[in-house]
Protein backbone atom coordinates (compact mmCIF):
# COMPACT_ATOMS: atom_id res chain seq x y z
CA UNK A 1 0.00 0.00 0.00
CA UNK A 2 2.63 2.38 0.95
CA UNK A 3 4.31 1.62 -2.74
CA UNK A 4 2.01 4.01 -3.86
CA UNK A 5 4.11 6.99 -2.99
CA UNK A 6 5.80 8.35 -5.40
CA UNK A 7 9.71 8.39 -5.70
CA UNK A 8 11.09 11.86 -4.64
CA UNK A 9 14.37 10.31 -4.03
CA UNK A 10 17.41 10.92 -5.95
CA UNK A 11 18.68 7.11 -7.17
CA UNK A 12 22.08 8.22 -7.68
CA UNK A 13 22.42 8.89 -4.01
CA UNK A 14 21.64 6.04 -2.21
CA UNK A 15 21.40 2.15 -3.07
CA UNK A 16 17.96 1.94 -0.50
CA UNK A 17 14.67 2.32 -2.43
CA UNK A 18 12.37 5.06 -1.30
CA UNK A 19 10.37 1.78 -0.36
CA UNK A 20 12.45 0.32 1.78
CA UNK A 21 13.01 3.69 3.65
CA UNK A 22 9.42 3.85 4.42
CA UNK A 23 8.32 0.64 5.35
CA UNK A 24 11.33 0.41 7.80
CA UNK A 25 10.18 3.29 9.45
CA UNK A 26 6.72 2.37 9.14
CA UNK A 27 7.67 -1.02 10.89
CA UNK A 28 9.34 0.80 13.69
CA UNK A 29 6.37 2.45 14.60
CA UNK A 30 3.92 -0.54 14.03
CA UNK A 31 5.92 -2.70 16.65
CA UNK A 32 6.55 1.49 18.42
CA UNK A 33 10.18 -0.01 18.33
CA UNK A 34 12.87 2.31 18.13
CA UNK A 35 15.36 -0.82 17.76
CA UNK A 36 13.23 -2.72 15.43
CA UNK A 37 15.62 -1.87 12.87
CA UNK A 38 18.70 -3.13 14.72
CA UNK A 39 17.53 -6.71 15.41
CA UNK A 40 16.07 -7.14 11.77
CA UNK A 41 19.58 -6.73 10.70
CA UNK A 42 20.72 -9.57 13.20
CA UNK A 43 18.46 -11.68 12.26
CA UNK A 44 19.06 -11.12 8.74
CA UNK A 45 22.85 -11.99 9.46
CA UNK A 46 22.67 -15.18 10.76
CA UNK A 47 19.45 -16.23 8.90
CA UNK A 48 19.31 -14.38 5.50
CA UNK A 49 16.39 -12.89 6.21
CA UNK A 50 14.13 -10.88 8.53
CA UNK A 51 10.68 -9.97 9.94
CA UNK A 52 11.21 -6.78 7.56
CA UNK A 53 11.54 -8.89 4.23
CA UNK A 54 9.01 -11.37 5.19
CA UNK A 55 6.94 -8.81 6.85
CA UNK A 56 7.07 -5.26 4.80
CA UNK A 57 8.94 -6.63 1.88
CA UNK A 58 11.69 -4.44 2.45
CA UNK A 59 14.60 -5.62 0.55
CA UNK A 60 17.98 -4.18 2.23
CA UNK A 61 17.77 -3.11 5.77
CA UNK A 62 18.82 0.72 5.81
CA UNK A 63 20.82 2.34 8.29
CA UNK A 64 19.26 4.94 10.77
CA UNK A 65 21.07 7.68 9.02
CA UNK A 66 20.18 7.04 5.70
CA UNK A 67 16.10 6.35 6.64
CA UNK A 68 16.37 9.94 8.22
CA UNK A 69 17.96 11.63 5.00
CA UNK A 70 15.34 10.08 2.89
CA UNK A 71 12.36 10.54 4.87
CA UNK A 72 13.58 14.21 5.64
CA UNK A 73 12.86 14.84 2.06
CA UNK A 74 9.52 13.01 1.05
CA UNK A 75 7.01 15.90 1.07
CA UNK A 76 4.22 14.55 3.97
CA UNK A 77 1.26 15.38 1.31
CA UNK A 78 2.31 12.08 -0.29
CA UNK A 79 1.01 10.05 2.25
CA UNK A 80 -2.16 11.33 1.83
CA UNK A 81 -3.40 8.87 -0.85
CA UNK A 82 -2.68 5.86 1.92
CA UNK A 83 -5.44 7.23 3.97
CA UNK A 84 -8.31 7.70 1.38
CA UNK A 85 -7.15 4.06 0.07
CA UNK A 86 -7.78 2.65 3.49
CA UNK A 87 -10.56 4.53 4.42
CA UNK A 88 -12.04 4.04 0.91
CA UNK A 89 -11.64 0.15 1.24
CA UNK A 90 -13.16 0.17 4.73
CA UNK A 91 -16.17 1.33 4.03
CA UNK A 92 -16.39 -0.24 0.77
CA UNK A 93 -16.37 -3.58 2.80
CA UNK A 94 -18.80 -2.30 5.34
CA UNK A 95 -16.77 -2.05 8.10
CA UNK A 96 -17.78 1.47 8.76
CA UNK A 97 -21.16 1.14 8.48
CA UNK A 98 -21.62 0.93 12.22
CA UNK A 99 -20.04 4.81 12.22
CA UNK A 100 -22.63 6.61 10.40
CA UNK A 101 -24.30 8.72 12.84
CA UNK A 102 -27.12 9.61 11.02
CA UNK A 103 -27.86 7.85 8.07
CA UNK A 104 -25.16 8.40 5.32
CA UNK A 105 -23.17 10.98 7.71
CA UNK A 106 -20.26 10.41 9.47
CA UNK A 107 -19.00 12.31 12.59
CA UNK A 108 -15.71 13.69 12.03
CA UNK A 109 -13.83 15.18 15.15
CA UNK A 110 -10.96 17.77 14.38
CA UNK A 111 -8.93 18.93 16.98
CA UNK A 112 -5.26 20.60 16.81
CA UNK A 113 -2.47 18.80 18.39
CA UNK A 114 1.73 19.71 18.92
CA UNK A 115 3.72 16.69 18.41
CA UNK A 116 7.27 18.27 18.75
CA UNK A 117 8.00 21.23 21.42
CA UNK A 118 12.04 22.42 22.17
CA UNK A 119 13.91 25.13 22.97
CA UNK A 120 16.67 24.01 20.83
CA UNK A 121 16.11 21.58 18.30
CA UNK A 122 14.67 23.28 15.09
CA UNK A 123 13.99 23.85 11.47
CA UNK A 124 12.49 26.32 9.12
CA UNK A 125 9.52 24.65 8.96
CA UNK A 126 8.95 25.12 13.36
CA UNK A 127 6.50 27.50 14.30
CA UNK A 128 8.01 29.74 16.71
CA UNK A 129 6.90 31.91 20.30
CA UNK A 130 8.90 34.60 21.55
CA UNK A 131 8.72 34.31 25.33
CA UNK A 132 8.72 37.38 27.87
CA UNK A 133 12.27 36.42 29.02
CA UNK A 134 13.89 35.89 25.19
CA UNK A 135 13.77 32.47 25.17
CA UNK A 136 12.40 30.93 21.40
CA UNK A 137 10.47 27.86 21.70
CA UNK A 138 9.54 25.58 18.90
CA UNK A 139 7.15 23.40 17.55
CA UNK A 140 5.44 21.40 15.28
CA UNK A 141 1.63 21.07 15.97
CA UNK A 142 -0.94 19.02 13.08
CA UNK A 143 -4.60 19.69 12.69
CA UNK A 144 -6.21 16.18 13.36
CA UNK A 145 -9.84 14.77 11.51
CA UNK A 146 -10.73 11.38 12.88
CA UNK A 147 -14.08 9.45 11.94
CA UNK A 148 -15.86 8.37 15.01
CA UNK A 149 -18.57 7.53 16.89
CA UNK A 150 -20.35 7.27 20.64
CA UNK A 151 -20.64 3.84 20.85
CA UNK A 152 -17.72 2.87 18.55
CA UNK A 153 -14.25 1.93 20.53
CA UNK A 154 -12.06 2.39 17.28
CA UNK A 155 -11.25 5.82 15.76
CA UNK A 156 -10.61 6.53 11.74
CA UNK A 157 -8.01 8.50 11.42
CA UNK A 158 -8.08 10.94 8.14
CA UNK A 159 -4.87 12.16 6.82
CA UNK A 160 -4.23 15.51 8.83
CA UNK A 161 -3.12 19.06 7.84
CA UNK A 162 0.48 20.00 9.64
CA UNK A 163 0.56 23.28 10.82
CA UNK A 164 3.74 24.61 9.52
CA UNK A 165 5.50 27.68 8.22
CA UNK A 166 6.53 27.69 4.65
CA UNK A 167 9.52 29.10 2.96
CA UNK A 168 9.46 32.83 2.79
CA UNK A 169 6.16 33.66 4.33
CA UNK A 170 6.45 35.11 7.81
CA UNK A 171 3.45 34.85 9.15
CA UNK A 172 2.95 32.27 11.54
CA UNK A 173 0.85 29.10 10.28
CA UNK A 174 -2.44 28.51 12.77
CA UNK A 175 -5.22 26.25 13.71
CA UNK A 176 -7.82 27.71 11.91
CA UNK A 177 -5.83 28.09 8.73
CA UNK A 178 -5.28 24.62 9.17
CA UNK A 179 -8.57 23.69 9.30
CA UNK A 180 -9.77 25.80 6.20
CA UNK A 181 -6.85 23.51 3.88
CA UNK A 182 -8.12 20.11 5.93
CA UNK A 183 -11.44 20.66 4.61
CA UNK A 184 -11.21 21.70 1.64
CA UNK A 185 -8.75 18.62 1.06
CA UNK A 186 -11.34 15.97 2.60
CA UNK A 187 -13.68 16.86 0.43
CA UNK A 188 -11.48 16.99 -2.63
CA UNK A 189 -10.17 13.44 -1.31
CA UNK A 190 -13.52 12.25 -0.36
CA UNK A 191 -15.84 14.20 -2.76
CA UNK A 192 -19.09 12.43 -2.17
CA UNK A 193 -19.03 11.68 1.57
CA UNK A 194 -21.61 12.16 4.06
CA UNK A 195 -19.80 14.40 6.42
CA UNK A 196 -20.58 15.90 10.04
CA UNK A 197 -17.51 18.54 11.41
CA UNK A 198 -17.14 18.09 15.31
CA UNK A 199 -15.17 20.65 16.40
CA UNK A 200 -14.63 22.83 20.19
CA UNK A 201 -15.46 26.42 20.67
CA UNK A 202 -12.88 27.76 18.43
CA UNK A 203 -14.57 26.66 15.49
CA UNK A 204 -18.24 28.11 16.36
CA UNK A 205 -17.96 31.43 14.48
CA UNK A 206 -19.29 32.59 11.26
CA UNK A 207 -15.97 32.20 9.08
CA UNK A 208 -15.62 28.22 9.98
CA UNK A 209 -19.05 27.94 9.49
CA UNK A 210 -19.09 29.16 6.64
CA UNK A 211 -15.96 27.36 5.46
CA UNK A 212 -17.52 23.89 6.70
CA UNK A 213 -21.13 24.59 4.71
CA UNK A 214 -19.16 25.77 1.78
CA UNK A 215 -17.80 22.26 1.16
CA UNK A 216 -20.96 20.71 1.77
CA UNK A 217 -20.52 19.38 4.83
CA UNK A 218 -22.56 19.81 8.34
CA UNK A 219 -20.94 21.08 11.47
CA UNK A 220 -21.58 20.57 15.50
CA UNK A 221 -19.46 23.26 17.04
CA UNK A 222 -19.54 23.77 20.66
CA UNK A 223 -20.76 27.49 21.68
CA UNK A 224 -19.95 28.06 25.14
CA UNK A 225 -22.16 31.05 26.39
CA UNK A 226 -20.07 33.64 26.92
CA UNK A 227 -18.03 33.71 23.30
CA UNK A 228 -22.04 33.74 21.96
CA UNK A 229 -24.00 36.95 23.91
CA UNK A 230 -25.39 38.02 21.54
CA UNK A 231 -27.08 34.62 20.59
CA UNK A 232 -27.79 33.54 23.71
CA UNK A 233 -29.77 36.95 24.93
CA UNK A 234 -32.01 36.49 21.40
CA UNK A 235 -32.77 32.60 23.01
CA UNK A 236 -33.63 33.69 26.34
CA UNK A 237 -36.17 36.32 24.93
CA UNK A 238 -38.15 33.64 24.04
CA UNK A 239 -41.02 32.65 26.47
CA UNK A 240 -40.43 29.08 26.01
CA UNK A 241 -38.20 26.76 23.97
CA UNK A 242 -38.44 23.17 23.04
CA UNK A 243 -37.26 20.98 26.03
CA UNK A 244 -36.69 16.77 27.13
CA UNK A 245 -36.12 15.50 29.85
CA UNK A 246 -35.59 12.13 31.62
CA UNK A 247 -34.18 10.09 34.27
CA UNK A 248 -32.47 7.08 34.01
CA UNK A 249 -31.83 4.06 36.21
CA UNK A 250 -28.84 5.92 38.63
CA UNK A 251 -31.44 9.09 39.28
CA UNK A 252 -29.56 11.22 37.18
CA UNK A 253 -31.80 13.99 35.23
CA UNK A 254 -30.68 14.25 31.46
CA UNK A 255 -31.92 17.82 30.50
CA UNK A 256 -32.33 18.84 26.68
CA UNK A 257 -33.14 22.29 25.69
CA UNK A 258 -32.77 23.33 21.68
CA UNK A 259 -33.85 26.60 19.39
CA UNK A 260 -33.81 26.45 15.65
CA UNK A 261 -33.20 29.08 13.49
CA UNK A 262 -31.43 31.83 15.75
CA UNK A 263 -29.15 34.37 14.63
CA UNK A 264 -25.54 33.79 15.19
CA UNK A 265 -24.31 37.26 15.96
CA UNK A 266 -25.89 41.12 15.62
CA UNK A 267 -23.98 41.55 12.31
CA UNK A 268 -26.31 41.97 9.22
CA UNK A 269 -24.78 39.39 7.25
CA UNK A 270 -25.20 36.64 10.46
CA UNK A 271 -25.38 33.03 9.80
CA UNK A 272 -28.59 31.45 11.19
CA UNK A 273 -27.92 28.36 13.31
CA UNK A 274 -29.96 25.86 15.53
CA UNK A 275 -28.78 25.42 19.16
CA UNK A 276 -29.17 22.73 21.46
CA UNK A 277 -27.76 22.41 25.08
CA UNK A 278 -27.45 19.19 27.48
CA UNK A 279 -26.92 19.20 31.12
CA UNK A 280 -26.73 16.28 33.43
CA UNK A 281 -28.05 16.86 36.72
CA UNK A 282 -27.45 13.87 39.61
CA UNK A 283 -29.98 12.62 41.88
CA UNK A 284 -29.13 15.97 44.07
CA UNK A 285 -29.90 17.88 42.03
CA UNK A 286 -26.23 19.24 41.37
CA UNK A 287 -25.24 19.85 37.34
CA UNK A 288 -22.63 17.13 36.65
CA UNK A 289 -22.14 17.91 32.69
CA UNK A 290 -22.95 20.67 30.41
CA UNK A 291 -22.26 21.86 27.22
CA UNK A 292 -24.05 23.88 24.18
CA UNK A 293 -23.31 23.17 20.69
CA UNK A 294 -24.62 25.23 17.25
CA UNK A 295 -25.43 22.98 14.27
CA UNK A 296 -27.20 23.19 10.44
CA UNK A 297 -28.69 19.90 11.14
CA UNK A 298 -32.63 21.12 12.26
CA UNK A 299 -32.68 19.75 15.86
CA UNK A 300 -35.67 17.79 16.98
CA UNK A 301 -36.84 15.66 20.11
CA UNK A 302 -36.29 12.74 17.44
CA UNK A 303 -32.40 13.46 16.75
CA UNK A 304 -31.39 15.71 20.15
CA UNK A 305 -29.83 13.10 21.68
CA UNK A 306 -28.27 11.41 18.60
CA UNK A 307 -26.85 14.95 17.99
CA UNK A 308 -25.46 15.24 21.97
CA UNK A 309 -24.10 12.21 21.81
CA UNK A 310 -22.36 13.01 18.98
CA UNK A 311 -21.34 16.44 20.28
CA UNK A 312 -19.97 14.56 23.99
CA UNK A 313 -17.69 11.98 21.95
CA UNK A 314 -15.37 14.50 20.86
CA UNK A 315 -12.81 13.76 23.94
CA UNK A 316 -11.79 10.37 21.85
CA UNK A 317 -10.02 12.38 19.58
CA UNK A 318 -7.98 13.67 22.41
CA UNK A 319 -8.11 9.98 24.11
CA UNK A 320 -8.24 7.31 21.91
CA UNK A 321 -5.67 9.29 19.07
CA UNK A 322 -3.85 11.87 20.40
CA UNK A 323 -2.45 10.36 23.91
CA UNK A 324 -1.42 7.14 22.16
CA UNK A 325 0.52 8.97 19.63
CA UNK A 326 2.36 11.26 21.58
CA UNK A 327 3.59 8.51 23.92
CA UNK A 328 4.90 6.62 20.62
CA UNK A 329 6.11 9.70 18.86
CA UNK A 330 8.18 11.03 22.01
CA UNK A 331 9.95 8.49 22.03
CA UNK A 332 10.29 7.96 18.28
CA UNK A 333 11.36 11.50 17.82
CA UNK A 334 13.76 11.27 20.12
CA UNK A 335 15.27 8.37 18.19
CA UNK A 336 15.43 9.84 14.38
CA UNK A 337 15.83 13.33 15.13
CA UNK A 338 14.19 16.66 13.48
CA UNK A 339 15.40 17.00 10.09
CA UNK A 340 15.13 20.24 8.27
CA UNK A 341 12.19 19.47 5.58
CA UNK A 342 9.45 16.82 6.46
CA UNK A 343 11.40 14.27 8.91
CA UNK A 344 9.63 15.76 11.91
CA UNK A 345 6.51 15.83 10.32
CA UNK A 346 6.85 12.12 8.31
CA UNK A 347 7.05 10.60 11.60
CA UNK A 348 4.52 11.97 13.10
CA UNK A 349 2.42 11.07 10.11
CA UNK A 350 3.69 7.11 9.88
CA UNK A 351 2.96 6.58 13.29
CA UNK A 352 -0.49 7.89 12.86
CA UNK A 353 -0.59 4.87 9.94
CA UNK A 354 0.57 2.46 12.26
CA UNK A 355 -2.00 3.50 14.94
CA UNK A 356 -4.78 3.32 11.79
CA UNK A 357 -3.65 -0.02 10.77
CA UNK A 358 -4.02 -1.47 14.61
CA UNK A 359 -7.23 -0.02 14.50
CA UNK A 360 -8.32 -1.57 11.21
CA UNK A 361 -6.86 -5.17 12.80
CA UNK A 362 -9.12 -4.25 16.40
CA UNK A 363 -12.42 -3.76 13.73
CA UNK A 364 -11.45 -6.54 11.02
CA UNK A 365 -8.79 -9.12 12.45
CA UNK A 366 -10.05 -11.76 13.95
CA UNK A 367 -7.08 -13.31 14.31
CA UNK A 368 -6.09 -10.07 15.63
CA UNK A 369 -9.06 -9.56 18.18
CA UNK A 370 -8.63 -13.67 19.66
CA UNK A 371 -4.80 -12.32 20.36
CA UNK A 372 -6.61 -9.46 22.21
CA UNK A 373 -8.63 -11.21 24.06
CA UNK A 374 -5.98 -13.89 24.91
CA UNK A 375 -3.35 -11.31 26.21
CA UNK A 376 -5.60 -9.09 27.68
CA UNK A 377 -4.33 -5.54 27.51
CA UNK A 378 -2.96 -3.96 24.17
CA UNK A 379 -0.08 -3.22 26.02
CA UNK A 380 0.93 -7.02 26.77
CA UNK A 381 -0.22 -8.11 23.38
CA UNK A 382 2.09 -5.78 21.89
CA UNK A 383 5.07 -5.97 24.01
CA UNK A 384 4.69 -9.79 23.30
CA UNK A 385 4.51 -9.56 19.49
CA UNK A 386 7.34 -6.98 20.19
CA UNK A 387 9.94 -9.61 21.47
CA UNK A 388 8.65 -12.16 19.74
CA UNK A 389 9.92 -10.52 15.99
CA UNK A 390 12.62 -9.18 17.71
CA UNK A 391 14.26 -13.18 17.85
CA UNK A 392 11.82 -15.30 15.45
CA UNK A 393 11.35 -15.07 11.80
CA UNK A 394 7.96 -15.45 10.55
CA UNK A 395 6.76 -15.57 6.87
CA UNK A 396 3.75 -13.36 7.41
CA UNK A 397 1.45 -11.59 10.03
CA UNK A 398 -1.28 -14.62 10.24
CA UNK A 399 1.58 -16.27 11.32
CA UNK A 400 3.50 -14.51 13.80
CA UNK A 401 -0.23 -14.58 15.26
CA UNK A 402 -0.58 -18.05 15.26
CA UNK A 403 1.95 -18.52 17.37
CA UNK A 404 1.32 -16.02 20.12
CA UNK A 405 -2.05 -17.92 19.71
CA UNK A 406 -0.18 -20.89 20.08
CA UNK A 407 1.81 -19.67 22.94
CA UNK A 408 2.71 -19.76 25.94
CA UNK A 409 5.78 -21.01 24.45
CA UNK A 410 6.89 -20.30 21.17
CA UNK A 411 6.41 -23.42 18.89
CA UNK A 412 9.36 -25.63 17.58
CA UNK A 413 9.16 -24.29 14.15
CA UNK A 414 10.08 -20.82 14.88
CA UNK A 415 12.75 -21.65 17.63
CA UNK A 416 16.11 -20.68 16.38
CA UNK A 417 18.60 -22.99 15.07
CA UNK A 418 22.48 -22.40 15.65
ZN1 LIG B 1 10.80 22.10 12.95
Amino acid sequence: MLKAISETRDKNKSTYSQHDIVMSAFACMYFQDPSFLAFQQRLENKLKSSNLKTLFDVKDIPKDTQLRDVLDKIPTENFSDVFSHMFEQLRRHHHLKEFEVIPGIYLCSVDGSQYHSSKKVSCEHCLTKQHQNGVTSYSHSVLQGAIMHPSQRQVIPMMPEIIRNEDGTKKQDCELNATKRFLSQLRERHPKLGLMICGDGLFSHQPMIEETLKQSMHYLYVAKPDDHTYMMEWISAYKEIPSYQYKDDKGRTHNYRWQNKIPLNGKENTVEVNWLEYQLTNSQGKITFQNSWVTDVNVTRDNIKTLVNAGRCRWKIENECFNTLKNQVYHLTHNYGHGKEYLSDNMYILTLLAFYFHQIFELTDKKYQACRITYGSKRQLWENLRVTVRFLLFDSWEDLLNNLLSNPEPSEEYRYKP
